[in-house]
């Protein structure tokens, strides 16, 4: 991870996964304004049907969350890149490993940590 070359692929690739989030961010709340789905709130409305309604708007709040957790995620990896901590797992320090990296270059866990973190609620219900 020390190389420069696949320090600057990396940063590319989540300044690019960053631009697209945005992008598709504000395309989905523009068609959520104004496309077909203001229509079908339009007439939902008024047919009485206020299902329709919390069904889109319910829908954009969680992929709007959805969106802004993951550039929360990489804003820390390219705060750990300028760190030099970028690659190493947060919870137990190991490399990460590159082919989970690649797959996902905002990972700040190795795959054994998040799984451990993912049951972790499972176990509590
Ligand atoms: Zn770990």
């Amino acid at each position: 991870m020390s190389e420069l070359s696949s320090r600057e692929n990396f940063r590319r690739m989540l300044y690019e996964k960053r631009q697209e989030i945005i992008r598709s961010s504000a395309d989905g709340m523009k068609k959520f304004m104004s496309g077909e789905n203001r229509q079908t709130i339009a007439a939902g409305q008024e047919q009485g049907d206020c299902s329709v309604f919390y069904q889109f708007e319910h829908m954009s709040c969680r992929q709007f969350d959805t969106q802004m957790e993951s550039i929360r995620k990489i804003d820390q990896a390219l705060k750990r890149l300028e760190d030099g901590n970028y690659g190493y797992c947060d919870e137990c320090g190991e490399e990460i490993g590159m082919e989970r990296l690649k797959v996902i270059p905002f990972a700040l866990f190795c795959r054994d940590c998040q799984e451990t973190r993912e049951q972790l609620p499972r176990k509590r219900n």
